[in-house]
């Protein structure tokens, strides 16, 4: 079948193209966008449990810095590869250019699925990456946050470790820490906080109302559960939830803090018992919903599924979830798809807002980090649909276009072409 084996960085790199040609950039500017600027693979050995040692394979990509330091997240799953790891680096420098923060675009990851680890395993092999990558990170040099797989407390870790390799006390080097060390009030719900406002945004576009709406949900971790709070405190139903273990059903729409509590004790959805049936977990993507919110992993909607898609309205919480075939079909049907670059941009933007703080030794309320999220993630909305209007392009167009502009103004201006 086609599309079997997408290769994300291709993808990156095609929607960079497409962006760069409908702006008639100078070739200068692909030829830059195209590649990472500086890349690290390193081997990190760890002491297991069993008194063996095991060596894992981590890597960092940094993609452009015209804007300022790379920023991204660090991704621990066994499917990692310097590629995926490449592509996500180019998605964040595009991220940050759509939210007009102060970076550029870099990311992370180690072959390693954490589920197959002990604490004290997991907290090793995170203070080994962190000294991997040492010189290269820093608090205005590289900046990583939580991603697939890594959460707070091994953000924690991280500090520590850069402290002790580099003699820095850097709190600003990781974002996406705990709160009661150097993390922000409303980080760790920020990246669902700005999807479910979103897709409210983008359903009422299309006349739609989200209170109205049944919508199906794949993920259920750090994202995917953020977003299904936010989706239920605005009155949408969530009646299908997909993760690595389970599809469930509830016609009535799930009891979400109680799902939200299961899945923090067991790190699955699998055994929640609030639900009417279980469908096969891939069939999330084409339930019969009106919006559908991929927040797991990329490659998930392609030639194979979108012409199946029932909903209206797709908002991306997953980085890449959608092939670049697949999304040239949901235009043609209509579909509307929120990019991941605008509609993930929550987590980043208060990554953003901690790495202020940090820097300050100042910290601002629960409410002011929200709303001054929720601002700037409904600027950077209204400003992208406003420029799809304009030119009559998707809103993946319209982003890229915005953010690209901005960060080939800045390559142009310090001279890079
Ligand atoms: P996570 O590890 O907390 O959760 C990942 C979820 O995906 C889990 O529920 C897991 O069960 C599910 N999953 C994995 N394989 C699946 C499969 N085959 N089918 C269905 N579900 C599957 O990770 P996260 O931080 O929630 O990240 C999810 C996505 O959001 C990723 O694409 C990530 O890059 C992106 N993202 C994360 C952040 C952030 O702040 N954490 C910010 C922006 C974007």
């Amino acid at each position: 079948m086609k599309e079997k084996n997408v290769n994300v960085l291709e993808t990156a790199q095609k929607q960079v193209k497409q962006a760069c040609d409908k702006l008639a950039t100078d070739p200068a500017v692909y030829e830059i966008l195209k590649n990472s600027m500086r890349t690290l693979e390193v081997s990190i050995p760890v002491r297991m449990d069993d008194g063996s040692v095991k060596s894992f394979i981590g890597y960092r990509a940094q993609h452009n810095d015209a804007i300022g330091p790379f920023k991204g997240g660090v991704r621990f799953h066994q499917n990692v590869n310097m590629d995926e790891v490449k592509a996500l680096a180019t998605w964040m420098t595009f991220k940050c250019g759509v939210m007009g923060v102060p970076y550029g675009g870099g990311k992370g990851g180690v072959i390693v699925d954490p589920f197959q680890l002990s604490e004290g395993e997991m907290e090793r092999l995170a203070r080994g990456y962190a000294r991997a990558v040492a010189p290269i990170v820093g608090e205005k040099i590289d900046i990583p946050a939580p991603d697939v797989g890594t959460n707070g407390q091994l953000m924690a870790w991280m500090v520590d470790e850069h402290h002790k390799t580099t003699g820095k006390f850097e709190p600003g080097a990781y974002t996406g820490k705990p709160v009661s060390f150097y993390g922000s009030l409303a980080r760790t719900e920020a990246t669902g906080y700005g999807i479910a406002n979103i897709a409210k945004n983008a359903a009422e576009k299309l006349g739609m109302d989200i209170s109205k709406s049944t919508i199906a949900l794949q993920g259920f971790g750090n994202v995917g559960s953020f977003t299904a709070k936010y989706i239920d405190e605005l009155g949408g139903k969530i009646v299908a939830v997909a993760d690595h273990t389970a599809g469930l059903y509830n016609s009535q729409g799930f009891d979400i803090p109680a799902l939200a509590e299961y899945a923090r004790e067991h790190r699955c959805i699998k055994g929640f018992t609030g639900y009417e049936s279980e469908f096969p977990k891939e069939e999330i993507i084409t339930y019969d919903v009106d919006i559908l919110l991929p927040c797991a992993l990329e490659n998930v909607i392609t030639v194979n599924n979108a012409n199946d898609i029932k909903a209206k309205l797709i908002t991306e919480g997953a980085n890449g979830p959608t092939t670049i075939e697949a999304d040239e079909i949901l235009n043609k049907r209509g579909i509307l798809v929120v990019p991941d670059i605008l509609a993930n941009a929550g987590g980043v933007t208060v990554s953003y807002f901690e790495w202020v703080q940090n820097l300050m030794r100042y910290s601002w309320t629960f409410d002011e980090v929200q709303q001054k999220q929720e601002d700037s993630m409904l600027k950077a909305f209204n400003d992208i649909w406003n420029l799809k209007e304009e030119h009559g392009v998707s809103m993946r167009m319209a982003a890229y276009m915005m953010a690209i502009k901005r960060v080939a103004d800045a390559m142009k201006l310090r001279g890079w072409y």
